[in-house]
């Protein structure tokens, strides 16, 4: 007999292991957590996406064909210990994790069962094979996305032309995206599943168990099943891929998807193939239902950031997560947890994150993670802060995207230049500075926008290691052009914005 354990976030029949599977002598091992420290800090959605997956999927499985065991435990390993107490002759098949702290709790626990036999296999989830990446991302060169993705598109022939040239005579339409939303364009609405009995009753137990964690379980409107995410990704692909292209870079206040597409969830927790949504969108461009410029855009997240982000982790763990290029020690203050500021880029990201879980990417990107890097946050609370906050997080994608994409604090490792920006770029790319309080375009002084004083500050502070990046002396050049009366301006207002940031007054 083998007991096939699967985590939450691996509850799917194409789990590659699973191949092996005899109904007649083996049994399916799922856990449920319910460990106070696994959720406390963290919001309700997550758990509730977690347990309602996993108790859909126990239901899932006919029980001739998928023979199954469902335990609610603490943790996972009192699972395993209960499971082998039963059955002590029983082999176990373990799926290895991405996730670093995952991968040590299991060999913890069979370092400390030596008896057991051990089989495993690869989770699912990705396109590359994990192993693949020590070559892709040799330890001492130096790391881009572009030559990557393009050999991808290559490998799997994805978006080519008969003769192997890339679809439309470039890689890349990134430069066709970054429009600005016009005030009157609206987008449809995700297809968000109704929360059924089962999620219905996870709700309750959740809110009930984990009063004092972010965020209310009773908005939570994510697939939790394999059919669910695939309603998901078809109304995504039919009504709303057409303008992800455009406004992949726009955000707008009330407005949390936007032509965003709200797949990760459920590709992380195994609910959708990555190969399969990629081959749905590029039907989609084959059939005309949506342009180059939007389906490519969106082939490029999965097949390129997404595997990227992941070999990123894969060949820096465990060291990664500890990174701290920028010296920076500063802690977050509240209204990452409660939305309270008078910045409206900021308020309406963390409300919206706060109602739904989700946030979209340049929201992530160029409000928090800005905001959390001009400020000098510590690196590590930030990361732990995604990682309890979003229903897509997993340690593998939160780590590259915060420590590396956001906060430039693995030195450069996967980005050229960091993404620091004055409150121009809020301006450019969204509506939110018309409605501030906050004056977008004064410099100095207690109304004008924090985000152009704490830049430019962020750029004195770590001048030593920028001023000579080609990608940003024309930024040094406009830094040099201030006068004495400029810099004391500057100065006085940074000191302001500290104070009133800590005061909780911002
Ligand atoms: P879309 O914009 O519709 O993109 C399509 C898909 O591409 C996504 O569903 C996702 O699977 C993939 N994708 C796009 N960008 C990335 C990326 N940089 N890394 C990995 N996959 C990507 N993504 C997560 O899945 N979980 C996280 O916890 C997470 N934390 C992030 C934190 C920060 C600071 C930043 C900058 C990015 C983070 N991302 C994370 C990446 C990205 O922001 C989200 O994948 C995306 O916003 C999810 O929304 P969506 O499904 O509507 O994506």
């Amino acid at each position: 007999m083998t007991l096939y354990f699967l985590l939450a976030h691996q509850c799917t029949l194409r789990q590659p292991g699973l191949a092996s599977f005899n109904p007649d002598e083996d049994r399916i091992l799922l856990v449920e957590e319910h460990a106070d420290d696994l959720w406390r800090e963290g919001h309700q959605h997550r758990i509730v996406h977690a347990w309602s997956i996993q108790r859909h999927f126990a239901q899932s499985l006919h029980p001739n064909e998928w023979p199954n065991v469902y335990m609610k435990k603490d943790r996972f390993e009192q699972g395993l210990d209960h499971a082998m107490a039963d059955s002590p002759d029983a082999s176990l098949h373990l799926h290895w994790p991405t996730d670093w702290h995952l991968r040590e709790r299991l060999k913890n626990w069979i370092a400390d069962n030596p008896a057991v036999n051990v089989n495993f296999s690869e989770e699912t989830g990705f396109i590359i094979p994990g192993k693949d990446w020590e070559s892709h991302l040799p330890q001492n060169g130096s790391w881009k996305l572009d030559p990557i993705y393009r050999q991808f598109r290559k490998t799997y022939n994805i978006l080519m032309t008969p003769e192997g040239k890339p679809e439309g005579g470039a890689w890349s339409f990134d430069k066709e995206n970054r429009k600005k939303v016009p005030q009157d364009l609206t987008f449809p609405a995700p297809a968000i599943p109704d929360q059924d009995a089962i999620t219905k009753a996870v709700i309750d137990e959740v809110s009930a168990q984990f009063p004092d964690t972010y965020g209310d379980a009773g908005t939570f409107g994510q697939p939790v099943t394999e059919t669910g995410a695939r309603q998901l990704l078809a109304h995504f692909i039919s009504h709303r891929l057409v303008t992800f292209g455009d406004y992949q870079d726009a955000m707008r206040q009330h407005d949390p998807y936007m032509s965003h597409s709200m797949l990760s969830a459920a590709i992380n927790a195994s609910l959708l193939d990555p190969m399969d949504v990629i081959k749905e969108a590029e039907a989609a461009y084959h059939d005309g239902l949506a342009p180059l410029n939007a389906v490519e855009g969106f082939i490029r997240q999965i097949l390129g950031w997404r595997e990227y982000i992941r070999g990123v982790y894969l060949v820096s763990m465990p060291a990664y997560q500890e990174v701290n290029a920028l010296g920076h020690n500063r802690d977050l203050p509240d209204m990452f947890w409660t939305g309270e500021t008078r910045m409206l880029c900021m308020a309406d990201t963390v409300t919206g994150l706060l109602e739904t879980g989700y946030t979209h990417h340049i929201q992530r990107l160029m409000i928090l993670g800005n905001f959390a890097n001009l400020i000098g946050a510590k690196p590590q609370q930030v990361s732990n802060w995604f990682y309890t906050m979003y229903t897509d997080a997993l340690d593998w994608v939160v780590l590259p995207n915060v420590l590396g994409m956001a906060l430039f604090a693995d030195g450069g490792s996967m980005s050229t230049k960091p993404y620091v920006a004055s409150g121009k770029y809020v301006q450019r790319m969204s509506h939110y500075c018309k409605d501030c309080v906050y004056n977008v375009n004064e410099k100095y002084g207690p109304d004008a926008c924090p985000l152009n004083s704490l830049y430019w500050d962020f750029l004195e502070r770590h001048e030593d290691r920028f001023r000579e990046n080609p990608r940003m002396k024309v930024i040094y050049k406009h830094l040099d052009n201030r006068n004495e009366e400029d810099l004391s301006k500057q100065k006085d207002t940074v000191a302001s914005i500290f104070s009133r940031l800590d005061g909780q007054k911002l």
